[in-house]
């Protein structure tokens, strides 16, 4: 049995929609799928998330912007009508968001987690209907009828463990069950999102849930890249990686599958394809357990911006009965958490996502680092870029850094930390924004020679 997710392209419109019925008519072994909201169906469109989040923002005590709220079902009846669907359903439509609304009103939390997850709620039951009218046996399954038990915090749910028997009682449903991705119910009874794309989180607890074979992962690119297609043109193609490669891709910025969308597969080692919905032939990326090393120590080179790094100087700083707790213990009643901690003899950084440094905060967390922890010196460094060299076959291979270090002073990047973590799956490097794509085009050339065939 597999689980097929098809995200915010896959489902955009009626045209996406048949390719979506095609492909799971190809395969009786696809029992539950899991949709994302309609996504971009072109460059500069629109998702139906984003205007969800709109619509929420115009909501007050007694009305909000008519014509966001069009914006949104206008989404659903191009899809409704360009497949001759029953029109009863756009009033559904327009019933279930004028429900959330009235709601959800005086919460603006609630609101904005109701709205955001109506995308996907109300596109599984559109893609339901689609599949009835093509004489499938299928069921609409709400996250909570399906057991999809999550922890109470908007936008960031967590799936709670007592989820997966009640996600397995699905098993035994007849025909095809269509669940919409990207929300939970909380045991006080709230609508709660996972975080931005978390349909893909849907999908692989579905999968764990059901103890599938396979998780399918369909999007709109053939395969994951080596490296970012923005940054180097046409890269390799990864056939394999494994649940950790792709951990660490998917943490420095490969966003073409969810970072917190492994834990629920890796646990029952139920192997990930990500793979075309445009070109379902193409044999697409395969995340597994474990996969041969192919002589190829680098399998992936991932960056992403966004960072900052707290520097800390004191003397003697290593002789100091718990400075690091002391000071991680500041960052975690400020409810700042932190990535990577870099350390020296009389330093330590500590790097962080620079959006939880804003203005007031950042004074306040500099001010108690230098009273409580009577510091030398201080200052926050902002810009920087986290690249990943990545590989199983690192931590066997002599060379990798200086191979690594001369591709960065080959582009001219001033690094600014060095990484690595116990596992040698992959090596970090920081660097100043402005040298990353730079950076990155170097070390694709040294560990991706032009020779090579794919
Ligand atoms: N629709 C949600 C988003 O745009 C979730 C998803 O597509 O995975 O973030």
């Amino acid at each position: 049995m597999k689980v097929v997710k098809f995200g915010g392209s896959s489902v955009a419109s009626a045209s996406q929609y048949k390719k979506v019925a095609a492909i799971l008519a190809a395969d009786p072994e696809r029992k539950a799928v899991v949709v994302s909201a309609p996504g971009k169906r072109h460059e500069g469109d629109t998702k139906t998330t984003d205007l969800l989040i709109r619509l929420a923002e115009s909501v007050d005590d007694k009305s909000f912007n008519e014509e966001a709220f069009q914006a949104v079902t206008a989404r659903y009846r191009d899809i409704v009508e360009d497949l001759e669907l029953d029109v009863s359903l756009m009033t559904e439509v327009e019933a279930h968001l004028h429900e959330v609304i009235s709601f959800y009103r005086h919460s603006k939390d609630r609101l904005l987690d109701g709205l955001k997850a109506s995308g996907e709620d109300l596109n599984a039951k559109v893609m339901t209907a689609y599949l009835k009218s093509l004489g499938r046996e299928v069921t609409y399954v709400s996250p909570r009828k399906a057991g999809m038990i999550v922890t109470d915090e908007p936008g960031n749910a967590q799936i709670l463990p007592e989820a997966y028997p009640e996600i397995a009682k699905l098993r035994d449903h007849p025909g095809l069950l269509v669940i919409p991705g990207f929300f939970g119910y909380s045991y006080e009874g709230n609508i709660v999102t996972f975080p931005r794309g978390g349909s893909d989180i849907t999908g692989s607890i579905i999968a764990a849930g059901l103890d599938a074979t396979e998780y399918e992962n369909f999007t709109d690119v053939d395969s994951i890249y080596c490296v970012s297609p923005k940054m180097v043109q046409q890269p390799r193609e990864l056939k394999e990686l494994t649940y950790r490669e792709m951990r660490e891709l998917a943490y420095s910025g490969f966003s073409v599958f969810h970072d917190e969308a492994l834990q629920p597969v890796v646990q029952k080692r139920i192997p990930v394809c990500v793979k075309n919905t445009n070109r379902p032939e193409a044999p697409g990326t395969r995340i597994v357990h474990e996969r041969k090393l192919d002589g190829r120590p680098v399998i992936g080179i991932a960056s992403d911006e966004g960072f900052c790094s707290i520097n800390i100087t004191k003397y003697l700083m290593n002789r100091e009965l718990g400075f690091g707790r002391k000071l991680l213990a500041i960052l975690e009643d400020e409810g700042i958490s932190y990535e990577h901690t870099p350390s020296g003899i009389d330093n330590m950084s500590v790097i962080l996502r620079d959006h939880q440094l804003y203005n007031g905060q950042e004074k306040r967390v500099l001010d108690r680092i230098r009273k409580e922890l009577k510091v030398d010196d201080l200052y926050v460094e902002r810009d920087l870029a986290m690249i990943m060299v990545v590989g199983e076959g690192m931590n066997q291979t002599v060379g990798i850094a200086s191979k690594a270090t001369t591709a960065l002073a080959e582009a001219g990047a001033n690094i600014k930390m060095i990484n690595q973590g116990s596992s040698e799956v992959s090596m970090m490097f920081g660097v100043n924004v402005k040298d990353v794509k730079r950076a990155v085009q170097s070390l694709y050339r040294i560990y991706f020679p032009v020779k090579e065939t794919v």
